[in-house]
Formats: structure tokens, sequence, C-alpha cells
């Protein structure tokens, strides 16, 4: 793992249009991505162009013809997709997004600008598509594609998290996110891929999870799982991987397996499984072909998304079940929200095509009759997010919770971009936290819900060689916890998002807040009361970090 910097230096500099033409030759340490090594682009299962050359930024080897296919991309791309010719043409320059991007406010970088880093690629598309480009070239803010305009859309295309912070400020509705993803894609073209996004995009296509977990492996963590469980509630639980017949297949992060503090929410959902099964007979397997809900091919292309999100349907297909419930994962919900059923059929299994005729979970299991999920944010796709289920489980008192559980906790909520910002799914994880906790605090309002501050780390940017960048990107939220954390006396950032839970450690270290993290289902594991097992509200004695649970005063 790369250092984090001692200290970051913010220089803030406004140059002119003319200036900001000029590509940069200098590449901060800290702030580059790796390109990919040859066999993860030309890998059997995920092959892009001219990938059998290892190539680094000082000498890209572009194939001899590589201007004219970045531009056939362009032309392509522009073509094909409404949304971006009118992003090229519409910007006023206005500036409202300007420093509304997290790695603006923490680099100072004027290219970090969301109308900076778009007007890198605008220029080209100016000087190649647009009369007044051809005929007054920089005069008309156009620019020639050269190798080093080249180097210099890599360097800032990675640079940006695909948040979409920015669309929301801007009276256009322009989204910069959209503009970088289609920019990614034309430098693909040419061979240019980041290494960190591309090895998890390969490992995915392979073995059905980002990480490259083997089935065994998958099958160790989740009994390992269970025996912990054993040990902190007393009850022998099961669970299902791979059951054909279930009714629901649950799809989690694959970092839910095995790091922390993602496993503590690993725990969470089999303790509510095992209450749905043995109380209501709801059946919920998990999947060793399909056990990565992520997709970061969602961050690099179209084919690529396409590719890994093609498994999930197939194996709600093949497994028969009647839904999918996704775990905390937040990119998750963009690629399930925005793509999943434009790029692939859903399932036609009977099982499913019957459910969603009358959406009703009554139809599967009795007792949980009128819980309805047309009236879902989630599942217009045949995918519950876990919070959504939760929050319905509870609003229906189908499930019982003691708050009291997780009184060792003062816990405020970070919303994930693409689940807040990208679904529209901001209530309900609040809905349940408050109903699972007694002390929850929101961090200030312009920093949360749909205008949230990324982890500086989304959108393939956790690689370990962007620390520096990760660091200043993160700083805006980091700021609201120790607002929090200072006001409230907050101890745990909860966040339903695996990258968010890797990157906050470091971050709440780096920035010095003495903060722990976690996520939503950890809290609803500590409440959750066992009810079908016999268990009791005071019979629980530790939490899922296997610490003694908080007692009152004087016992
Ligand atoms: S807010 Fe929209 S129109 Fe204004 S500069 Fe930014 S992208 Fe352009
Ligand atoms: S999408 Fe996010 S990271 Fe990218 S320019 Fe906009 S605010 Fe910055």
């Amino acid at each position: 793992m790369e250092e984090a910097p001692e200290r970051l230096e913010i220089r803030q500099r406004f140059p002119s249009w003319r200036e900001m033409l000029k590509p940069v030759k200098k590449f901060e340490e800290g702030r580059v991505s790796y390109l990919s090594l040859p066999k993860q682009v030309n890998s059997e299962f995920f092959k892009m162009p001219f990938g059998d050359v290892e190539r680094d930024l000082d000498d890209l080897k572009l194939p001899e013809n590589w201007k004219e296919i970045f531009l056939d991309a362009m032309k392509d791309t522009l073509e094909k997709n409404r949304a971006f010719k009118v992003f090229m043409d519409i910007c006023v320059r206005c500036g409202a997004c300007a420093d509304k991007c997290h790695y603006y406010i923490g680099t100072g970088d004027p290219k970090n600008m969301p109308v900076g880093r778009a007007e890198l690629i605008r220029s080209v598309y100016r000087r190649y598509f647009t009369p007044a480009g051809k005929i007054f070239g920089e005069l008309a803010g156009a620019r020639e594609l050269t190798e080093d305009v080249l180097k210099e859309l890599y360097y800032y295309a990675y640079q940006c998290s695909l948040c979409r912070r920015c669309s929301v400020f801007c009276p256009y509705g322009i989204d910069t996110a959209e503009i970088v993803w289609w920019l990614r894609r034309m430098l693909s073209r040419v061979g240019l891929n980041q290494r960190f996004m591309t090895i998890s995009i390969e490992a995915s296509s392979r073995t059905g999870n980002h990480l490259g977990l083997l089935p065994g492996g998958m099958y160790g963590s989740i009994q390992q799982g269970l025996e912990e469980l054993k040990d902190i509630t007393g009850f022998d639980l099961h669970t299902y991987i791979n059951k054909k017949g279930a009714d629901v297949l649950f799809v989690a992060p694959s970092a839910d397996y095995f790091a922390t503090p993602h496993w503590y929410v690993m725990l969470g959902y089999l303790l509510l499984f095992n209450e749905l099964e043995e109380r209501y007979g709801l059946t919920i397997t998990w999947s060793t072909y399909a056990g990565e809900g992520g997709n970061f091919g969602s961050f690099h292309s179209y084919e690529a998304a396409q590719l890994l999100n093609s498994k999930l349907y197939k194996e709600a297909e093949r497994l028969g079940v009647s839904f999918i419930i996704g775990g905390e994962c937040g990119h998750m919900w963009r690629d399930k929200h925005q793509f999943i059923n434009t790029m692939n059929q859903p399932p036609k299994n009977e099982e499913w095509k019957r459910f969603w005729e009358n959406p009703d979970l009554g139809e599967l299991a009795e007792g949980l009759r009128g819980i309805r999920f047309d009236s879902y944010a989630s599942g217009e796709h045949g995918w519950i997010h876990i919070l959504e289920f939760v929050a319905a489980l509870i609003e229906h008192k189908k499930i019982k919770v003691d708050k009291s559980r997780n009184d060792q906790w003062i816990a405020t909520y970070h919303d994930p971009c693409n689940i807040a910002r990208g679904m529209g799914l901001i209530e309900e994880p609040r809905y349940v936290l408050r109903n699972v906790m007694n002390n929850f605090y929101d961090m200030p309002e312009h920093t949360i819900k749909d205008k949230t501050y990324c982890c500086g780390a989304g959108g393939g940017l956790l690689a370990d060689e962007l620390m520096d960048l990760r660091m200043r990107g993160v700083m805006p939220r980091m700021m609201a916890v120790r607002h929090v954390y200072k006001k409230y006396g907050v101890n745990i950032l909860l966040t339903p998002c695996a990258i968010d839970k890797a990157q906050f450690p470091h971050a709440l270290e780096y920035w010095k807040i003495p903060v722990e993290v976690g996520g939503p289902m950890e809290m609803v594991g500590n409440a959750l009361v066992l009810t079908a097992f016999g268990e009791k509200p005071e019979d629980r004695q530790y939490d899922l970090r296997g610490e003694p649970l908080k007692k009152e005063e004087g016992e």
C-alpha cells in the first residue's frame, strides 16, 4: 500500500481559457493511474484493442493510426449518444460547477474543475467536428489532438470519480461523469486503459467477482461467518449457496466476503436471512458464479459494463429465483438502475415472470404479504436494495429490533454517490438507522443526500498509486465528519458502499479523525432479535465485532 502524503499543499490558480488549451507536461506523483498490463486487457475473457503491449506514460507505444482510431471512436460516440453531443455543445462556461468537484477543491488544479475537465475533450471536438473550430482553431477554443493532449486526457479522465456531483449544480444538467465515461472508452480504443480497473474487470469476467475469489474461497468465508455468529448468538445458523429453487438471489460486493469493516455487514446479512427463513419461509441463496454485484466495467466502457452484468440475470434464471437483492455496494446501483435491463435481457424463468406480475412478497411467503415492490425506488429491474428491503420489513413490523444493542455507537451516515444521486435512495437508509439505533446524526445538509461528497476513491480511483489524489479528494467529506465528531461525539461513519469502506479508514487516519467505519447492515445485525430462534432482546451479550454490548450505568 502506497503511503499517504505527509502534507497537502493546495494552490488555487485560475488560468485563462487560452492557457487551458496547453496540455500539462508535468504529471503530479500520486495522481497518475498506472496503465494496464498486457495480460489484463488481452485476457481470454476481456479483450480490448491493442491490449498486448506494455506501455507507460513516457512511452505510450500507440498504434500507427491512433489519431484516426480515436477520432473515429469520437465520431461514433457523437452519432450514437445524443447526450454526449449535447454536452459538447451547450456549456456556457458559467462556472457554477467549478468549485463543486472534490478533486478541484483538494488539488486546486483548474483542469480538475468539472468545466475544465470537460473542456479537455470539448476542445478536441471543436477542432475536428465544428466549422468554427476547423477554421479559427485556438480562437474558437479548439486544439489539435497530439500525443501530449492524449496523455493529458488520460491523466484527467482518471482524476474523475464519475460521482456526478457537478451535474446537480449545472443549470443545463451537463453530466461531466458521462463525458468522462465516453472519453475513457475512446482512450481504451487506442490501448490506454487504467490498470486498477482492468485488473478488477478481468478478474470478474473470469471468476464472477472483482477479487478473483474461487468458489471454495467464497464458500469458506460464508461458513466462517456462520461459525462466528454461533459464538455471538449461540445458534446454529445456515445459508444457501447456488441453491436452485430459492426465492431470492442475494448479491454482495466481493469485499464483504473478507475485508474489514465489510465483514460485519456480511454477518448482518446472514442473521437477517436466517430470521426470514425460520420465521416466514423465505429462502435466499448466494451464488459463486454471480458473487459480485459491483461492476468495474461501468467505470470503463459500455462493452465492459455489459459483459460483467450479463452473468447476474443469467444466474437468476438458472437458479429459478423470483428477484434479486443487492447488498452494500455503491456503484452496483448505478449499473443496475441505469444499465442492466438495457444491456441484457431480464430472466425468463416462470418464477421471475409470475412474481413481477404481482410483486407482493406474500406471493412467496404468506407472512410477508403487504410488502409490495412496485412502490420501491429500487425494484424496477428485478433488483431490490437491501436497505429498502429492510426499511419495508421494519415499517410492516415483520422483524423485531432492539435499538439499545447499538448504544455503544454514535453514528453518522455517508450517502454513496451512486445510491443517493444515482438512484434516489436517500430516506430509506436513514429510516433504517433511526429504527435500529438511538444515536444517529446527519452531517451538514450541503454535504449529504443528492449533494453528497464523493469518498474520493470511486469510479476506479481506489488504486494505491493515487493515494495523494484520494486524500485530497476526500477532504470535503472528512471536514463534514469532523464537524459531527466535534458537535455530537460521533464515533462511527456508516456507509453502504464497499469502496467507501475501503477508503474511509485511510482517510480518517490521514485527517486525524478518531471515528470508526461500518455499514448499516452491521447495525441491523446487532439490533435484530432472532425471534424465530427464541432469542430475547436481553440475550445478546456481544456485538458483531465481538465486543461486549454497552451496559446500563452502574451495572
Ligand atoms: S455549470 Fe454547466 S454550463 Fe456552467 S460551466 Fe459547468 S458544465 Fe458548463
Ligand atoms: S463527476 Fe465528480 S469527480 Fe467528475 S468532475 Fe464531476 S464532481 Fe468531479
